[in-house]
């Protein structure tokens, strides 16, 4: 337990002290609720397909065993939730990884329009599928930040694939990676033409498991665990992410990252 001495540096007044040792408690309780809500909910995104399987399984080891087209037809659904299942597991150990290094510094020089050019024709066959028109703009220059390749690729992709998925009513998804205002960050930005968040969701989603709708993000093979990993992977490079939304007129996901000092002093 943290003891309010070390959370102040010195020795402080008993009320002081009991002050700081009641947040504490509290803070730790919400933490330990933020976690149990994790555990009871992963638990229950996995056992619905599971039950699902089950169910399946039994039916044709039962009533449709000598039945080839119900065999057939049933064999499809168990696949779609054993996708499911796979997709879970693999959101959560993404989730997870991420953040085991939460506190480790990524190293790897990355040119952040690159990235976006890379997420951008990643994903260029899903927007396709979509009937969606995917634009990117970069600077011509790098922009250079210092990251993990991996995750950032990931980072963008996700946004790309909310962007698709549910604003692709739009028609159209803008990428762009440029210098942001202040000169010594960068920007990524995915915006789309859709139907927009409502503003009671927007400061929601990037919790686990928070979905604006549930049956939605399901049918279009959501997780709801995209944004969160988003929210994780910019926390780990010093970022920023905003979200503009307005009903009827689309959403824009920003990410602003430092730039890492690319030209080398004179003098
Ligand atoms: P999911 O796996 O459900 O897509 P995410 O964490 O990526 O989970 O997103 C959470 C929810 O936020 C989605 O279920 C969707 O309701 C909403 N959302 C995310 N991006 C957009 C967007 N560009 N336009 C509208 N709604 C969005």
């Amino acid at each position: 337990f943290i003891s309010p001495f070390s959370l102040t540096g010195g020795p402080v007044g008993r009320h002081n002290a009991i002050a700081v040792f009641v947040r504490d408690l509290s803070e730790q309780k919400r933490l330990e609720r933020m976690r149990e809500d994790f555990v009871a909910n992963a638990s229950h995104e996995l056992r619905t397909p599971l039950a699902a399987l089950t169910g399946f399984i039994e039916t044709l080891q039962g009533p449709a065993r000598d039945d080839p087209k119900a065999r057939e037809q049933f064999l499809a659904i168990m696949r779609e939730q054993a996708d499911r299942m796979k997709r879970l597991t693999d959101a959560l150990l993404s989730l997870s990884r991420i953040e085991m290094r939460a506190h480790v510094r990524p190293t790897e020089s990355v040119d952040l329009a690159e990235t976006a050019r890379y997420a951008v024709e990643m994903m260029r066959s899903m927007a396709d599928e979509h009937g969606v028109a995917l634009e990117l703009a970069i600077d011509e220059e790098p922009l250079m930040v210092r990251g993990d390749s991996d995750e950032l690729v990931q980072l963008v992709d996700n946004l790309i694939e909310n962007a698709i998925k549910y604003g692709g009513g739009g028609g159209r998804v803008h990428v762009s990676a440029r210098r942001g205002e202040a000169d010594d960050t960068a920007v990524i930005a995915v915006q789309d033409f859709g139907r927009g968040i409502a503003p009671e969701h927007v400061p929601r989603l990037t919790e686990r498991f928070y979905r604006v709708d549930v049956e939605e993000s399901r049918a279009r093979q959501g997780t709801g665990l995209g944004l969160a990993i988003v929210k994780h992977i910019v926390a780990r490079h010093r970022g920023r992410l905003t979200v503009r939304s307005e009903l009827g007129a689309g959403s824009t996901f920003s990410v602003r990252l430092p730039l890492s000092s690319t030209k080398a002093k004179v003098g």
